[in-house]
């Protein structure tokens, strides 16, 4: 199939097809005696992954694991249909995201207030999934691959509170989620992920800090794809938040509203990114999965709540 992407080690990139877009948000398979699916993508992109899945000899009572790097729609969105589909696979998340898995009713309001009709284009709902197949993992966790492989999970908030990263002990691929931010795969470029509620910028950079530390070989961006030049990456991860929050407290300083601070710092960004000069459909998925009034938006909670 043309959306599945051998990666080496066993492992399968899966474009989900999210909202019809080619190449915006990855799933990650993970072959072997205990088959993983890392991310699932949106609810719309369920039966997609399933398709993958099966031509890749992965069929319903085959696949062990789903983990997701957080709970947010473009990353977990199907886990409920998912489950469905494999009812022998536990699913994996972060234990501040676990409960929102079960009854997603509280998760599905928010998400309706943040993005209105949108929201079933580009998501649709999330199903629950029965608590007792739910395993939380704490600061620190483990996910059985098969064959002495494990795939450990790293607590990673910064981007979001119920956000963690996985590294495979055998090909050393740190799966990032949205924790470094966003990658286009396309133009190189890297944008930060900062929306709200839960953005911080220390405890993103501590993120991106313990990500370096583990001493990956490769990043799998959920957006989008793999990325070998690992400090490199990082690094820019690290600045580009500096930088985002730079200008966002700029603006609040010159007491700007949110739309005025949106236009200033996209503005300010606007040479960093080769995306935005590129042709119009690759800026605007650039800006449907790190848009500056989400990014602005979130930097700006959360200097009201450190500098009220
Ligand atoms: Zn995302």
């Amino acid at each position: 199939m043309d959306n599945i992407t051998a990666l080496g080690g066993d492992v399968y990139e899966i474009d989900t097809r999210m909202a019809g877009f080619s190449g915006i948000t990855a799933g990650y398979l993970i072959l072997g005696d205990r088959p993983c699916l890392v991310e699932t993508g949106t609810s719309t992109s369920a039966p997609v992954v399933r398709d993958a899945l099966a031509s890749l000899g992965v069929g319903p009572d085959d696949l062990a694991t789903v983990v997701v790097t957080h709970i947010h729609l473009d990353h977990a969105g199907g886990v409920g249909d998912i489950a469905g589909f494999y009812p022998q696979a536990e699913i994996v998340v972060h234990e501040k995201g676990a409960r929102h898995l079960a009854d997603p009713s509280r998760l599905m309001a928010s998400a309706r207030m943040v993005w209105g009709d949108k929201l079933d284009t580009l998501f649709g709902e999330l199903s629950p999934t029965e608590a007792s197949r739910i395993r939380a993992l704490g600061d620190t966790g483990a996910v059985d691959l098969g064959n002495g492989r494990t795939l450990s999970s790293h607590y990673s908030p910064g981007h979001a509170k119920h956000h963690v990263g996985l590294i495979d002990s055998e090909t050393g691929d740190l799966y990032v989620g949205d924790a470094a931010g966003v990658y286009l795969p396309q133009t190189g470029d890297l944008r930060p992920a900062t929306p709200p509620p839960d953005f911080d910028l220390g405890t993103a950079l501590d993120s991106i800090a313990l990500f370096e530390a583990l001493g990956p070989q490769r990043l799998l961006f959920s957006h989008y794809g793999p990325v070998t030049d690992v400090a490199a990456t990082l690094e820019r991860s690290a600045e580009e938040l500096r930088i985002w929050v730079d200008l966002t407290r700029q603006a609040r300083s010159e007491g700007m509203d949110l739309d005025h601070a949106v236009a200033m710092v996209r503005e300010r960004t606007r040479e960093r990114y080769a995306a935005l000069k590129a042709d119009e459909a690759t800026a605007e998925q650039f800006e449907l999965l790190s848009g500056a009034p989400s990014n602005v938006a979130g930097i700006l909670h959360w200097l009201d709540r450190v500098q009220p």
